[in-house]
């Protein structure tokens, strides 16, 4: 630990999000509660996206009280060090994939808005990136800007949040896709997906061949 963390662990222990007992983020016995899912086969006739080829995800967020307490105090509270346990989770799931066996994946963070980023002070998909690539090799490719300020895709209803992000994402001109590559975007939540289908779009535009979402829980549609 380092001597300025530790300070401010001894003025400040960490209290578990879910269950506010002192010592962890997220304490051992609500990490056993969370409820992971298996990874659920995929078949070509459930695509439910046009441009994504699908979303995985580690858990469902309304069947998980400490999810929805661990991503709030994750993403509001600014303790990034819970997303280190969620990029755990996430590449477990990655690893239980069959189409990722032989080849190279590459990891797209959801970009967040100037304005929005100056607020929070960083993007929680960045930080989730940042974990995944330390829990195995793989390349981070941010190549994604958004170029609008969107309005909080969570005070929308369902039909205006395909709306709210049209045109909403630009890919870097210098983005070369790798023949055979699975990009997998980065997020927190996925509910509708329209974010994670808008930043397929702009990549799968820019030549990607495979893009999935991949995200910490899936809240209902
Ligand atoms: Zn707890």
């Amino acid at each position: 630990m380092r001597p300025l963390e530790f300070i401010l662990n001894t003025l400040f222990p960490p209290r578990c999000s879910s269950c506010k007992q002192e010592g962890a983020f997220l304490c051992k016995s609500c990490q056993k509660e969370l409820k992971i899912k298996p990874i659920s086969p995929y078949k070509k006739k459930e695509k439910e996206f046009e441009y994504l080829d699908g979303v995985i995800y580690g858990m469902d967020y309304e069947e998980n009280p400490a999810v929805q307490a661990a991503v709030k105090q994750f993403k509001y509270k600014y303790t990034k060090e819970l997303g280190k346990s969620f990029a755990k989770v996430m590449n477990t799931k990655i690893g239980e994939l069959n189409m990722t066996k032989n080849k190279d994946i590459e990891l797209v963070p959801v970009p967040l808005h100037k304005k929005r980023y100056n607020q929070r002070g960083f993007n929680q998909a960045e930080v989730l990136v940042d974990y995944l690539a330390k829990e195995r090799e793989v390349e981070i490719t941010p190549v994604l800007k958004r170029i609008r300020n969107t309005s909080q895709q969570a005070k929308l209803k369902k039909e205006q949040r395909h709306l709210n992000l049209k045109n909403a994402f630009l890919l870097n001109t210098n983005f070369v896709h790798k023949k055979d590559n699975i990009i997998f975007l980065v997020d927190d939540i996925c509910t509708t997906g329209a974010t994670l289908e808008n930043c397929a779009k702009a990549l799968k535009n820019g030549g990607a061949e495979k893009v999935y979402g991949l995200v910490i829980a899936r809240a209902n549609k």
